[in-house]
């Protein structure tokens, strides 16, 4: 599992410092350094004291003060580690486990993917030897469906509960349920054998099934405690500590220097040209210090990044001392770790980060802070059964996170830019995700569980009863989950098992016998990256000439299908005998060429390869429909239909499942020839609803391949 990917990451950063020099190099000396003047390592020894005598433990301290790199790090010098055991600590993005898992594979002088390593979905860096392990909250919970009982842990740390992703609730739900498993059959081993059902309805002997051996192994297994961590950054440990029956919550004290913060006198209008001008005044008039953007996704950061190098090449070369680097999820890793290096000499770095950098990650060196107040959110409408991003207004405590971040190493400047006035009529904190979102894919993997009754489930912040009934029903209409709403054998179970959305995991399952499982895996991965093609602002003609030899009259899946396979045909002619870092430069100049983005591809490159060893251990039939692109078409409207509009006489669409008015987004391939009808992917909404990612597709079909929906409706 621990694959090339790390050597990357080495070979390419902070390793190249440290080639060939022994424990004691000045490497590895400023490092031990850094880890000594943290705030945390006074306390180690209380830290582990309250771990002992606390099965539960809430620890809050702020951004930076170590509590990710550290805590760990006790736990396994405590000997939490003894006996094979692994310390497991969550994170709500990706980016976070995957950067923390580097770094303190550094510390620890090893290589990442042994004693330390991380899990993310589509990207695995342990093995067997793994002792110290970084995941998102999501892993975990998918991995309690393999081990109920998640056996081999010896503490699970949920880190960032502050940020209350649906994950995290759910994760904090379940292991309550386990935590109270594992001591009870310590105490008393009677209870393994009546597949004892606790206040959640959680039934643990059920998940494990029919084979006698398994439950016999588990039973051993699951007799050590397992200690649960909770930690946040808020300081509020209130919620936490009621939820987990008073638990005892400890608090570490930070170091903050003063950040002096600025607003605009007035709202600005184009929030991107703003940060532009403040990174730049900044650059040219402030003393050295790098600074730290928050922008709200992959497209937003490359375009400032494109537009950041265009005026600096226009600077006096005396000051065009200034290095940009884009950080969010889709990055490849080692480009990620490129965040935490220093600046050249001389040179000041611009970061461009998604806000990961609000609380997951802390990047050394930031004394300033620019700050548009937005974030991207899930948003979800239950009654109508849609759910789409859209960019809000930050909450106040996380203005305030984001401030801290320039006030690290010694005082900050933080520009905000929008009037204060603004800033008082922002929320207090962050509505929980799970309040806010599509719950089909919890739900299932709840089910999956055993966790049959969903409305009475122990959660943290019930989601609201027609959200969770919305979603059952989405379930059902997929045919995950029989008339009786018990998880369906073999589709729902097989639904659960993938580990995407459940209308991605049926569109697979559907594929394989409409014969087309080649193409709706490419299109499943090309869908789960942002903007596989990019048009700069002032190459907007050349880059419509350039894709157009992609695009399909049949709508945009197939296009992203066309482009796939373009450039893995083109690589296959050209890297016969290549390297892979040969390999990739040939298909990034290929990329640059076409208008198509290079970090979106290649990143759909290995959620394909992953996917595709999950269909194949399931046994599905991985099938081409060749040129017959009919029987494609027609698997989506079998698995999409919920995203089913009609074309109405003035030319906007209406969605049939939620009646909602859409327009087709002008970046896609039917944007000027809009069909009668067609089956969309992905709603956007900002001053209008786009839908984008769509095909043509006869309306016929919808009754005919998706009756369980339209054959009532009609
Ligand atoms: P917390 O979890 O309390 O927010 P962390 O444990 O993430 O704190 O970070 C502790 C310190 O380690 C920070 O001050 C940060 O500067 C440093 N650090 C974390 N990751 C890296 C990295 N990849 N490279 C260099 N320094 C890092
Ligand atoms: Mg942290």
């Amino acid at each position: 599992a621990n694959g090339n990917a790390n050597g990357n990451v080495n070979g390419k950063f902070s390793n190249a410092n440290r080639n060939g020099q022994t424990n004691s190099s000045p490497w590895r000396q400023k490092i031990a350094q850094q880890r000594k003047s943290l705030p945390i390592a006074s306390v180690e020894k209380r830290l582990i004291e309250e771990v002992r005598k606390n099965d539960i433990l809430i620890i809050v301290g702020e951004t930076g003060s170590g509590k990710t790199t550290q805590i760990p790090q006790f736990l396994f010098n405590a000997g939490f580690c003894n006996n094979g055991k692994v310390v497991g600590i969550t994170q709500p993005r990706r980016v976070a486990a995957v950067t923390v898992a580097k770094r303190v594979a550094d510390e620890c002088g090893v290589e990442l993917g042994q004693k330390v390593g991380y899990s993310v979905r589509f990207d695995d860096s342990t093995s067997n030897s793994t002792r110290i392990k970084y995941m998102t909250d999501g892993l975990l919970l998918r991995e309690a469906l393999l081990d109920p009982y998640l056996s081999k842990y010896s503490v699970i740390i949920v880190d960032e509960a502050h940020e209350r992703t649906v994950h995290t609730d759910v994760l904090m739900g379940l292991l309550k349920t386990v935590q109270l498993t594992r001591s009870e059959s310590i105490n008393d081993g009677r209870n393994l054998d009546n597949g004892n059902k606790n206040a959640n309805g959680f039934m643990l002997d059920k998940v494990n099934g029919q084979n006698g051996s398994f439950v016999r192994k588990d039973r051993r297994e699951k007799s050590s405690p397992l200690k649960l961590i909770i930690m946040s950054a808020s300081l509020d440990a209130r919620t936490f500590s009621e939820y987990f029956g008073g638990a005892k919550a400890v608090h570490i004290q930070g170091r903050q220097f003063p950040v002096d913060i600025f607003y605009t006198r007035y709202p600005e209008t184009d929030y991107v040209d703003a940060s532009l001008i403040t990174i730049f005044q900044v650059h040219l008039e402030e003393t050295p210090g790098d600074i730290l953007v928050f922008l709200t996704g992959q497209e937003e950061i490359e375009a400032v990044e494109r537009l950041i190098k265009e005026r600096l090449s226009k600077l006096p070369p005396g000051s065009q001392n200034l290095v940009v680097v884009p950080i969010y999820a889709a990055l490849p890793p080692e480009q990620q770790m490129r965040a935490f290096a220093p600046a050249p000499s001389g040179f000041r770095k611009v970061i461009l980060a998604t806000n990961i950098a609000e609380t997951s990650i802390t990047i050394p060196g930031i004394k300033y802070v620019i700050d548009p107040g937005l974030v991207k959110a899930r948003s979800y409408d239950p009654g109508k059964g849609m759910e789409s991003l859209i960019v809000v207004p930050t909450s106040k405590s996380q203005a305030l996170q984001r401030s801290g971040r320039a006030g690290r190493e010694g005082p900050g400047k933080c520009f905000r830019l929008y009037p204060e006035n603004e800033f008082e009529k922002l929320e207090d904190s962050t509505m929980p995700e799970i309040k806010r979102c599509n719950l089909s894919n919890v739900i299932l993997q709840l089910k999956a569980l055993g966790v049959d009754d969903i409305l009475g489930f122990d959660f943290i912040e019930k989601p609201s009863r027609t959200a969770i009934i919305k979603s059952l029903e989405q379930l059902f209409l997929l045919g995950a989950l029989t008339d009786e709403c018990q998880l369906s054998d073999p589709v729902g179970r097989q639904m659960a098992r993938l580990p995407l959305d459940p209308d991605y995991a049926k569109a697979l399952i559907l594929a394989s016998q409409f014969n087309c499982l080649e193409e709706m895996l490419i299109t499943v991965a090309m869908l789960s990256v942002e903007s596989i093609f990019y048009s700069p602002r002032d190459k907007y003609e050349e880059a419509r000439a350039a894709t157009k030899c992609f695009a399909s009259p049949e709508g945009d899946h197939i296009t992203l299908i066309n482009v796939y396979r373009a450039a893995a045909d083109f690589l296959e002619k050209r890297t016969m005998e290549m390297n892979k870092a040969k390999s990739e430069k040939v298909l990034r100049k290929w990329c640059n060429e076409n208008f198509i983005n290079s970090r979106s591809l290649r990143h759909a490159r290995d959620i394909h390869r992953q996917i595709q060893g999950h269909v194949q251990q399931m046994g599905l039939k991985l099938a081409s429909c060749g040129d017959d692109m009919l029987q494609f078409r027609r698997c989506l409207v079998a698995s999409f239909f919920l995203n089913a509009a009609m074309k109405q006489a003035d030319g906007t669409y209406r969605a049939y499942a939620s009646g909602q008015v859409v327009q087709i987004h002008p970046s896609s391939v039917l944007f000027r020839k809009k069909p009668d009808c067609i089956i969309f992917n992905e709603l956007i909404q900002t001053n209008n609803k786009y839908v984008r990612n769509l095909t043509r597709v006869d309306h016929l079909w919808l009754t005919e391949l998706a009756p369980q929906f339209y054959a009532v409706q009609n």
